[in-house]
C-alpha cells in the first residue's frame, strides 16, 4: 500500500491524496484550492493523476477545500463511486450547487467587464457536472466497514467537524499482509455543539493527520459563550440590532442552538431573530434528517422548548423582498447572514444599512481571512468599500473567538494518542509553522514519528 500527496500537502485546502491499495486507486478527498486569485486558478491545472486509473473516491467532509473538484473529476471522465457518510452526502448537494451558482456569477461579471467584446470566461464548473456527481454518491453510516474494492475496506468514523465529517480507515489485503491506512479528515474540537466528539481510529500503520491549527489552543467554551451573552446585553442597552456574519453550514446552525438552550438566560425571547441566508435554511433541513448523529445536550435541546429551527421569534427569510424588509426594524433584531466573511451574500446588504449607526452592533464569530471585506472590519477600518460605495463605520465591532469547527493542538494530539500503537504520522492539512509546532509537540511529548507531507511526495504505508 502507498499514498501519494497531490493536495494540502504545505497547506490547508485542495485537500486530495492518492491510495494504491491491493492493485486499486482510491482517491481521499478532492479538494478545491481557496486563497487569492492565482492560487485558485490551480483548480484548472490537469489533475496530478490519471483520472482513469481512480477505481473508487472516499470523501471526508462536505466541505469544499475537501469535495470541490469533484465536479470537474467527473467531467473529466471519472465514472466511479463516491463513499462518504450519508449527512455529507446531503450537505454536498447543498455545497457543491451554490459553489456552481458562485461559479457561475464570477464568469457572468468576468465577462461583462471584459473590455475586448469577447465573453468566452467558462465557470470553473456547472450546475450539469454537479448533477453528475450527486449520481455517483454513496452513502455509509460510520462505523459499518464496507468493501469498496476487492479487498478494499473503508470504515468511516465521527470527526466531529461539521455534520457528516469522518476520519477514514482504509485497509487492504495485501499480498504481504493487512495494510491499515488512517486519514483523520478534518478533526473538531471536544465539545463542539451539536455533534459528538471526535472518535480515534483503533489502529493503523500509518496515519495522515490535519494541522489547521497545530500551532495553538483555543479558549474554553464558557468564555465565548459569555462573551456572546455580553455582547447581546449591550446591543439590547443601545436599542440596536446585531448584525452576525456567519457561515451558512455549522456556524448558522450552531447560534440558533445558543440561542434556544440559553433563551432563558440570555432572554432571548424578547429580541426579533432572523436566519437570512437561503442557503443556511437547506442546511437546516439537513440538521433535520439526521438528528440521530447529535450528541446527547443536542438531542436533550431539540426535544425541550424552544426548538433552535423553530424559536416563536425566528423568521427564515428566504425571499429577497422577506430580507429587504429586514431594514424597517431599527432595533431588537439579530441578523444572522451570510457569507461568513462578508465577501458576497445578504450580509453586505445589513452592513451598508448599519455600519453608519452608532447603537449597531456587528458580532464576529468566525475566521476572517486576509483580503475580505470581513477583515477589514476585525483590524478597525474607519471607512469600508461595499458595492463600490464608501461606509463610515460607527457601529460597534465585535470578535467573539473560541468557536472554531478545528481541534487546537492538544485535541489533535489526543485523537492520535487513541490510536493503538502509535503509528508514524504525516501530518497534512496545514501551514507549515502550524505542522511544525505540532510536530515538535508530538514528538516531545508523544514520542511519535512525525513527518510533515511535500506535494506529490510518495509514502509506503
Ligand atoms: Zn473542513
Amino acid at each position: 500500500m502507498r499514498v501519494r500527496f497531490h493536495g494540502a500537502a504545505g497547506e490547508v485546502t485542495g485537500s486530495c491524496h492518492e491510495v494504491e491499495a491491493n492493485g486499486h486507486r482510491v482517491l481521499l478527498d478532492c479538494g478545491m484550492i481557496q486563497g487569492s486569485d492565482e492560487d485558485e486558478r490551480r483548480n484548472e491545472d490537469p489533475f496530478p493523476f490519471e483520472v482513469g486509473d481512480i477505481d473508487a473516491v472516499v470523501l471526508s467532509h462536505a466541505h469544499i477545500d475537501h469535495s470541490g473538484r469533484l465536479p470537474l473529476l467527473v467531467r473529466r471522465g471519472y465514472r466511479g463511486p463516491i463513499w462518504t457518510q450519508h449527512a455529507t452526502a446531503d450537505l454536498l448537494k447543498v455545497m457543491l450547487e451554490d459553489s456552481a451558482n458562485l461559479a457561475q456569477m464570477d464568469a457572468d461579471r468576468d465577462n461583462r467587464h471584459r473590455r475586448d467584446g469577447k465573453t468566452n470566461h467558462k465557470p470553473l464548473f456547472t450546475q450539469g457536472d454537479v448533477a453528475a456527481v450527486l449520481k455517483q454518491v454513496r452513502g455509509i453510516d460510520y462505523q459499518q466497514p464496507r468493501e469498496i474494492l476487492g479487498g478494499v475496506t473503508v470504515t468511516l468514523r465521527d470527526a466531529g467537524h461539521i455534520l457528516g465529517s469522518a476520519s477514514v480507515e482504509l485497509a487492504a489485503d495485501e499480498p504481504g499482509g493487512r495494510r491499515v491506512l488512517a486519514f483523520s479528515g478534518d478533526i473538531g474540537p471536544r465539545g463542539t455543539p451539536i455533534l459528538r466528539d471526535p472518535v480515534p481510529v483503533p489502529g493503523a500503520d500509518l496515519v495522515l493527520l490535519e494541522s489547521t491549527y497545530g500551532g495553538r489552543e483555543h479558549r474554553e467554551r464558557q468564555a465565548t459563550l459569555d462573551e456572546i451573552r455580553d455582547v447581546l446585553e449591550h446591543a439590547w442597552a443601545d436599542r440596536g440590532n446585531v448584525i452576525i456574519p456567519a457561515f451558512a453550514v455549522g456556524r448558522s446552525q450552531e447560534l440558533l442552538y445558543w440561542f434556544a438552550r440559553q433563551w432563558d438566560e440570555w432572554k432571548m425571547a424578547r429580541w426579533k431573530i432572523f436566519l437570512d441566508s437561503p442557503m443556511a435554511m437547506k442546511v437546516v433541513d439537513v440538521y433535520g434528517r439526521h438528528e440521530r448523529l447529535f450528541d446527547e445536550d443536542a438531542q436533550a435541546v431539540w426535544k425541550g422548548r424552544p426548538h433552535p429551527f423553530k424559536m416563536p421569534n425566528l423568521h427564515l427569510t428566504a425571499e429577497v423582498a422577506q430580507s429587504q424588509a429586514i431594514n424597517n426594524v431599527c432595533g431588537g433584531a439579530i441578523i444572522i447572514a451570510g457569507s461568513g466573511m462578508c465577501n458576497g451574500g445578504r450580509v453586505r446588504h445589513h452592513l451598508r444599512q448599519h455600519l453608519g449607526r452608532k447603537q449597531s452592533h456587528i458580532m464576529f464569530v468566525g475566521y476572517q481571512a486576509r483580503g475580505t471585506l470581513g477583515r477589514r472590519l476585525v483590524d478597525g477600518a474607519g471607512s469600508v468599500r461595499i458595492f463600490g460605495e464608501d461606509y463610515q463605520v460607527n457601529a460597534v465591532r465585535h470578535t467573539v473567538g473560541g468557536l472554531s469547527a478545528h481541534a487546537g493542538q492538544t485535541g489533535l494530539m489526543d485523537w492520535y494518542a487513541g490510536i493503538e500503537g502509535r503509528p508514524p504520522v504525516v501530518l497534512v492539512h496545514g501551514e507549515d509553522d502550524a505542522r511544525e509546532a505540532l510536530a515538535r509537540a508530538m514528538e516531545k511529548k508523544l514520542d511519535a514519528r512525525v513527518e510533515l507531507a511535500r506535494p506529490e511526495q510518495t509514502r509506503e504505508v
